[in-house]
């Protein structure tokens, strides 16, 4: 990487923000998800780099060169991810090249590794000839080193960009781009990092939310360092992302603290987590304090919320048993429910869903027992129950809990919404003190 920090590179103003571009068609289908954009993305913010844009382009050059060239104006480091490799159809080199009019001239030291990798696999046929594609080299283009493949990466700096080339393959990238960001990268960055803290909150709406945050907003941009903020509705919670940046870690740690505490001032209880954990980890860490145990009788959630709650590692302290009761029959064998209760109030009712918490809670002998009955549709349906109709309760020793809710969208949102329900029941109760 001689030419990394030559005196054009050290005139450069600091990279502060950069595009991805994902390579490749099958990226395009149902089938494959971009994820490089992802880890590339994280550690750029890591670097006080900001990614404000980002595509996904099928191998097909003059394409690739479009996207190229309307990102080349937004931003100073573009980093490319897949289309290195050595058939036709992998044509990221030759498109930056050409967009960049740098002719391509084949590294003889490249093309002698790769004929040594060929022949260290122990084939007798040499190397197919298209493979000295990925020798081909932009002018001026420094190149970097794969440990992990064939296919080198590029970095390319002409005085006004720098543009990475990387290869698709994760398990090959992901070193390539780590190399960089503790050594060259870093050095052409301003020194800032880019801190982010994700708080989730539960039983708000986005509107009415945003509407008691705006005054925030205005007041986190005035200060120093600033710290942005947007908010994102997802299923069964909203999510309010904030990000500072500054050259002192510290500082910028300390405005986002500051922050986030005034959310929570805002929001109270609705906050359920304030460093990005899922529900169910707040809920776990909750029962783990008071040393209590928990058990689900599920209904039309099919066993979701003891999925969720096993999800955690060492959940096996607090989740003892749980039940899925599909039929009314199994919800009166197996948890105690009166068939007089399903007959009077139905099985999607709020008696129901307390009968099975509470036969839950004593069959299985835990703390914390909980009851989910509800209709997921699409059929099922009444004019006074209509799909998305769930009754989620909870029963401790001292309190019960419980709520029917009516939720939109398909059987399988249906389900998660009621399992985040349950969820955040289990977590309101478990905040009062003496529940
Ligand atoms: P390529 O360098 O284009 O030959 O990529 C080879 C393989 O890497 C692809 O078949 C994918 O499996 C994987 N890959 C490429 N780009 C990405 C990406 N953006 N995210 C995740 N995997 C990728
Ligand atoms: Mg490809």
């Amino acid at each position: 990487m001689a030419g990394v920090s030559d005196d054009a590179t050290l005139r450069m103003p600091p990279l502060v923000n950069a595009a991805i571009i994902a390579v490749g068609s099958e990226l395009l289908t149902p089938t494959r998800l971009d994820t490089n954009s992802l880890f590339i993305t994280e550690q750029l913010n890591a670097l006080g780099v900001d990614v404000v844009a980002k595509a996904v382009v099928g191998d097909d050059r003059r394409r690739l060169i479009e996207v190229f060239n309307a990102f080349r104006r937004q931003a100073g480091l573009i980093v490319f991810s897949g289309g290195l490799g050595p058939t036709d159809d992998d044509v990221t080199r030759e498109a930056v090249a050409a967009a960049l009019d740098l002719p391509l001239k084949e590294d003889v030291q490249i093309t002698a590794h790769l004929r040594a990798r060929f022949a260290a696999r122990g084939d007798t046929t040499p190397m197919p000839e298209n493979n000295r594609r990925q020798a081909m080299v932009p002018e001026g283009a420094e190149v970097l080193e794969n440990t992990r493949g064939s296919a080198p990466g590029l970095w390319i700096d002409n005085g006004e960009q720098v543009v990475l080339l990387l290869p698709g393959p994760p398990r090959e990238m992901r070193p390539m781009l780590t190399a960089l960001t503790a050594g060259p990268l870093r050095e052409r960055t301003s020194g800032e990092v880019l801190l982010r803290r994700v708080l989730k909150i539960a039983g708000r709406i986005e509107s009415q939310t945003d509407e008691v945050l705006q005054p925030l907003y205005r007041e986190w941009l005035l200060q120093t360092p600033p710290v942005a903020a947007t908010i994102l509705a997802q299923l069964g919670q909203l999510e309010v992302h904030l990000t500072a940046r500054d050259e002192a870690r510290d500082r910028a740690n300390a405005a986002l603290a500051a922050a986030v505490s005034q959310v929570l001032e805002a929001l109270g209880d609705d906050v359920f987590s304030s460093n990005g954990q899922p529900l169910e980890e707040v809920v776990g860490e909750l029962l783990v304090k008071r040393g209590w145990t928990i058990g689900a009788a599920e209904s039309c959630t099919g066993g979701l919320i003891t999925s969720r709650l096993t999800d955690i590692a060492g959940s096996s302290r607090y989740v003892m048993q749980s039940v899925v009761t599909y039929s009314n029959e199994a919800k009166v064998t197996l948890l105690g429910v009166s068939p007089d209760a399903i007959a009077e109030h139905g099985a999607v009712s709020e008696a129901v869903a307390l009968a099975m918490a509470a036969g839950m809670r004593s069959h299985a002998g835990v703390d914390v027992g909980i009851g989910v009955t509800g209709i997921a549709g699409p059929g099922g349906g009444t004019p006074e129950k209509p799909v998305g109709t769930v009754a989620v309760a909870a029963v401790t020793a001292r309190m019960t809990r419980s709520r029917v809710f009516r939720f939109m969208g398909e059987r399988e949102q249906i389900k998660f919404q009621a399992s985040q329900a349950a969820l955040d029941m289990v977590r309101r109760i478990l905040l009062i003190p003496d529940s």
